[in-house]
């Protein structure tokens, strides 16, 4: 049984954090916000008071905020004053590679390791322990990581060096925001075109526009039942988070100076709807922009 600090008990958090309870460990919680402390305790956790009694607690600290400025705050703020030395960091919040490269350097510095260790799955796969784990980190960081990461996932592919996980969380949901894209548009113009729209989900399904994106957040409602837009686009992975990533994702082509239009236009998009009514949807919801009125 270990020791485990957690900061951020939202979507994702609370149910990562309550697979580690399951699984023996002995886990403090600390959130900004009250309810989801209190379902924390439920589910059998401890409950922090503050940010720097709970930093105190752990051999491990998990955090899952929402950006690099939360991440940084917490970590500079209470965890690298108050968690004990030598202590295992692990952020699992999706944030930009510079932070945590950055972080990873004071973290090291002050005698702490520290693994960064994005996710895919949403809020499903948090509940069930089936994450995807996109993990960067000094090998030693990583192998002791893996105890914990295991049980809040399915599937952990190490990329190597510090940032590495970001990177590859970033590149990922590029992947995601542009094949998204691409299946409204799609869609959008077979509707134009006349055609059945569940035929042609039908065709999509087993022929080489085949994608996870299609069959699991198919935009047309009706057509995938398990899917957002038959749910009235609850999500899922909402459009701000969507766009957020996509933003990420053009931070680190520009400290390349490389060009990525596919992933420009669809940052610009989806921060676009967003920020027009579209955020709290799941980001399948986009097709509602897209298709002929
Ligand atoms: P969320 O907003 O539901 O949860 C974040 C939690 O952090 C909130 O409960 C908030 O009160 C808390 N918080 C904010 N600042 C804090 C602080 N200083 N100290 C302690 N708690 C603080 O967000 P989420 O959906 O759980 O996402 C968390 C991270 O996971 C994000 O980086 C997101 O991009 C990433 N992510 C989310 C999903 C998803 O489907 N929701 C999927 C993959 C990755």
């Amino acid at each position: 049984m270990t020791a485990i600090s957690f900061f951020g008990l939202g979507t994702m958090g609370l149910p990562m954090a309550i697979n580690l309870v399951k699984a023996g460990h002995d886990v403090t919680g600390f959130d900004i916000a009250v309810e989801p402390r209190v379902k924390l305790e439920r589910a059998g956790g401890i409950v922090a008071s503050d940010a720097e009694t709970a930093a105190g607690f752990g051999d491990v600290i998990i955090t899952m905020l929402p950006d690099g400025a939360n991440v940084r705050a917490v970590f500079e703020q209470s965890i690298f004053a108050g968690a004990p030395r030598g202590a295992l960091l692990i952020d699992c919040s999706t944030i930009d590679v510079e932070t945590t490269r950055d972080l990873a350097e004071k973290a090291a510095e002050k005698g702490f390791a520290m693994v960064d260790a994005p996710v895919s799955g949403g809020a499903e796969g948090a509940a069930v322990g089936k994450l995807s784990f996109m993990v960067g980190g000094a090998n030693d960081a990583v192998k002791r990581a893996l105890d914990y990461l295991e049980v809040m996932g399915s599937k952990i592919v190490n990329f190597g060096s510090p940032g590495s996980g970001q990177a590859a969380k970033a590149c990922h949901n590029m992947i995601c925001g542009i094949t998204a894209l691409g299946v409204c548009e799609a869609f959008a113009l077979a509707e134009g075109l006349g055609l059945d729209s569940g035929q042609f989900f039908e065709l999509c399904k087993g022929a080489a526009a085949q994608s996870w994106i299609l069959e699991n957040r198919c935009p047309v409602p009706g057509l995938a039942p398990n899917a957002p837009s038959s749910n009235e686009y609850k999500p899922g992975f909402t459009a701000a988070l969507m766009a957020k990533d996509l933003r990420l994702a053009q931070a680190a082509a520009k400290t390349l100076g490389m060009d990525t239009p596919f992933g420009a236009d669809a940052a610009c998009r989806f921060t676009e709807f967003a920020s027009t009514g579209g955020g709290d949807l799941d980001f399948s919801a986009i097709y509602r922009a897209i298709r002929p009125s």
